[in-house]
């Protein structure tokens, strides 16, 4: 067997470091790196089964002009030719990039020294700007310079952690399962303000259900409480007398618990950054360690948690349009020094154009060439369907990736094969500024290139070879490392010179690498306190509820990968509709039924969800849908393009909405080798399973199963008068191909077992009818532990015979043995019967 390549993960900013054993031409084992400092081995579920994701589906294999297969010349002739059209015909700023916190670090300075080294624009900005620019910029405006103050020992060093706008135990895992330790080995107590009872909040010592928008009041108010008693320094502005926005008493046991517990971390994410007010969200909370003292020592410290894997290296060699690069900005000492180490006379004048404001400007045709690479803002952006218009107005796409046909890709002029996950070379950096070398683990697929190569050569056909000669990834490193050396001399922490001269081999070799150390503030003067006041926002009659986007523990941004694995889309099959009993009610929503949300900007169809854990007057869906996975079902489409006006972050949370029933004539669901894209339907989800796909339906009038089904040998039931049908479609070889279950008005079966006969032969005509087998095995229930495939009734079944505890499921399951995403969930189960309620504050 191959030895292990030590890798790190793909996926969320924890960083993970992976082994991974390749066992054949695309097949891999994965292991957490027991060495790694991020994880220490362990991995959450999304990471564990990166091995499901490795195959060629969908791949992306050779350039592509419209339609036609195009070789890499001809190509990138063509991309050079359009954008040097467009800049001698309508100026750079003509010409725009938007980026990826999926790139390494070596694509991103590539892109970026090209714009806006030779281009001479710094309209080029990255998919982390809708991640936490807001946080960025509270850094910004905090300390002078974007640094995350803290490591991630500090929170295993914490006897506090504060949880703001943060899912930890869904979006960061393996963060979460480390609070979890130092809950268990130092006693840490555990705070979650968050609007949602999410299941890291039901895990917490208290959850303070704090209304959306409201951390600024509430971090405020505490300030202002530290100062009451003596823990705080002199600080006064207007806004900073404000009511917490929480009820007394949960005010008081909060500010009881952070005046108890000067070791505090406060964690926070896209809850809090993704808002209008994302930037003073973030001030409030360092406004709060500032002034307490809680910063720069062992267990304190406010921790921005990026979401994607190389968020941070983006933001570092300056991939977001308001940064020049390397942390420098664009007064005219930093712009001299930057255009001197490139040694360019073409450098931008200042900043760029943001996420939002770009796609306006392309929109309007102020940008002409737009090239995306390693991501699908025509689904990602807020406001999708006008990014999408505007993308199919833009005169010149180019999008490299490494799938061919994702929502934005549809759109491209010319489409370039990107290396994936596994193929790629190079170097990301976490959320604690830990650099770690990604490795390849297979050779290129097909025709497809690292992006830092393609923007080489690109670049070389604009006459500007010289400067991007680089013969590997470590050449383009060391330049950056190189050039993080004007950095200080603008007073900034950023500091890679001690690896500018690493030869290809000690780069090949690199171990995980941090840069400025475990508190790089410490012992530096000049962090400020910024004064912020909570805002109020108005309420449209016509859109009462408020509307809040996330993730989902096992999906991964817009599924291109998560989607095709089989075990980490039992998880959630489907987007749900999550909204408070009152309101289901009173709209006349029921659970399992489908909804339509409505917002100024656009409408999609859920099923519900009925649930306690929303608070009242507001509403939750996942952000992972794409057209290509369901019909009608992109949240997307229906948040409005506001931004924070300090970050440029747009506001994913706390949109403007209202719910109506949507009553279908029928409903179904569809086991079937491909993957079928219905029309005309009311709506439609698909999901992977073994061998296809299992699609939910629901539709008017008469269902068209021709159109929905393939060719073959037809087993069929039906009753007319219940509004039943069901249709099995047999291969030559007896195997089944497809199988549909319909109904009007009843039940319909369950989807395990008929899943599980796809392609497979040997059942009887009436087991595959009837979607179970003459002695059906036990009803699993719906899957908790995707690793073991354990269900809630085998969990509740352990719980009745006396396991009431997550490690006795545990022992009696193996559910959450593996990588423990789901001890959460098994939690919940077990404190619905077993375990006072957490306290919740409100
Ligand atoms: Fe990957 Fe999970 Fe680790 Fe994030 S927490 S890096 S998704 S294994």
């Amino acid at each position: 067997m191959a030895a292990a390549v030590r890798t790190t993960c793909a996926y969320c900013g924890v960083g993970c470091g992976i082994r991974a054993t390749v066992t054949g031409p695309r097949a891999v084992t994965i292991a957490g790196d027991p060495e790694h400092p991020a994880n220490f081995g362990r991995l959450c579920s999304k990471g564990t089964h990166l091995g499901e994701t490795v195959g060629l589906e969908g791949r992306l294999l050779s350039p592509m002009i419209g339609e036609q297969p195009a070789g890499w010349d001809e190509a990138l002739n063509l991309v050079a030719g359009k954008m040097r059209d467009c800049i001698a015909q309508h100026g750079p700023d003509s010409v725009a990039f938007y980026v990826s916190g999926q790139l390494l670090t070596e694509d991103y300075y590539a892109a970026n020294k090209l714009l806006k080294g030779f281009v001479g624009t710094a309209n080029i900005d990255t998919n982390s700007r809708l991640c936490m620019a807001s946080a960025v910029a509270a850094h910004n405006r905090t300390f002078g310079e974007d640094v995350v103050p803290c490591s991630y020992s500090d929170l295993e060093e914490a006897d506090l952690v504060l949880l703001v706008g943060s899912n930890t135990a869904w979006c960061h895992p393996v963060i979460w399962q480390g609070i979890e330790k130092a809950r268990e080995t130092r006693g840490t107590k555990i705070v979650v303000i968050d609007p949602r009872r999410t299941e890291t909040a039901e895990q917490a010592d208290l959850h303070v259900q704090v209304a959306p928008d409201g951390d600024v009041a509430l971090f405020n108010a505490l300030l202002r409480e530290m100062q009451r008693r003596g823990l705080a320094g002199e600080a006064a502005w207007d806004g900073l007398d404000c009511d917490p926005g929480v009820a007394a008493d949960a005010f008081a046991r909060l500010a009881d618990m952070v005046a108890a517990h000067p070791r505090m971390v406060t964690l926070f994410s896209m809850g809090a950054n993704q808002s209008v007010g994302g930037t003073d969200k973030g001030n409030a909370i360092v406004n709060l360690h500032l002034a307490t003292g809680r910063i720069s020592t062992p267990g304190a410290g406010p921790f921005s948690m990026t979401g994607q894997p190389n968020a941070m290296g983006g933001r570092e060699v300056g991939g977001l349009a308001n940064t020049l690069a390397c942390h420098l900005g664009f007064s005219d000492a930093e712009r001299a020094d930057v255009a001197s180490f490139w040694q360019t006379d073409r450098l931008c004048g200042g900043p760029g154009l943001k996420a939002v404001d770009l796609f306006r400007a392309v929109h309007d045709g102020r940008v002409k060439f737009l090239w995306v690479m390693a991501t699908n803002p025509a689904v990602s952006m807020p406001d999708a369907g006008f990014v999408r218009e505007a993308l199919a107005r833009c005169e010149t796409l180019v999008v490299s990736d490494v799938i061919a046909d994702t929502d934005t890709a549809r759109l491209a002029h010319v489409r370039l094969p990107a290396l994936a996950w596994g193929e790629k070379d190079g170097t990301v950096t976490n959320s604690e500024r830990r650099i770690s070398r990604q490795r390849a683990l297979f050779t290129a697929p097909g025709e497809a290139r690292a992006d830092w190569a393609i923007v080489a050569d690109v670049a070389q056909r604009l006459g500007h070879g010289d400067a991007f000669a680089w013969h590997n990834a470590a050449a383009v490193f060391r330049e950056y490392a190189a050039m993080t050396g004007l950095a200080p001399r603008h007073g900034k922490v950023l500091d890679l010179t001690a690896l500018a001269d690493v030869s290809d081999a000690e780069y090949e070799a690199l171990d995980p690498v941090q840069w400025g150390g475990r508190h790089p503030l410490a012992g530096r003067a000049g962090a400020k306190l910024v004064p912020v006041a909570p805002t109020v926002r108005t309420v449209d009659p016509a859109f009462p509820l408020r509307l809040n986007t996330g993730r989902y523990r096992d999906q991964w941004h817009t599924m291109t990968r998560t989607g095709l694995s089989p075990r980490l889309s039992q998880h959630r099959r489907e987007p749900l509709l999550e909204i408070h009993p009152r309101d289901a009610a009173q709209a006349g929503l029921v659970d399992g039924g489908l909804g339509r949300v409505f917002t100024p900007h656009g409408a999609a169809t859920f099923r519900v969800a009925v649930s306690e854990g929303q608070r009242r007057g507001e509403i939750f869906v996942p952000m992972h849908w794409t057209d290509a996975m369901a019909g009608e079902g992109r949240s997307n489409r229906l948040v409005a393009p506001n931004v924070d006006p300090v970050s440029g972050q747009p506001a994913f949370k706390n949109g403007a909405a209202r719910v109506e029933p949507v009553l279908p004539d029928w409903r179904a669901f569809l086991i079937c080798e491909d993957a079928p894209a219905p029309q005309g339907l009311l709506w439609w989800t698909r999901s992977r399973v073994e061998g296809g796909w299992l699609s939910e339906l629901a539709g008017e009038g008469m269902v068209d199963v021709d159109a929905l089904l393939p060719e073959g040998r037809r087993l069929e039931v039906a009753d007319a008068g219940r509004g039943m049908r069901r249709i099995v479609v047999l291969g030559e070889d007896n195997a089944v191909r497809a199988a549909l279950y319909v109904t009007r008005s009843g039940q319909l079966p369950a989807r395990d077992w008929i899943a599980g006969q796809l392609g497979l032969g040997g059942a009887a005509p009436q087991e595959l009818l009837a979607a179970r087998p003459a002695t059906p095995a036990p009803d699993r229930g719906p899957i908790v532990c995707v690793c073991h495939g354990v269900g809630t009734k085998a969990i509740l079944a352990a719980a009745g015979a006396g396991a009431c505890s997550v490690a006795a499921v545990g022992a009696a399951t193996a559910a959450g043995t593996n990588c423990g995403s789901c001890r959460p969930a098994i939690a919940r189960l077990l404190a619905d019967i077993v375990q006072p309620a957490t306290e919740v504050a409100a």
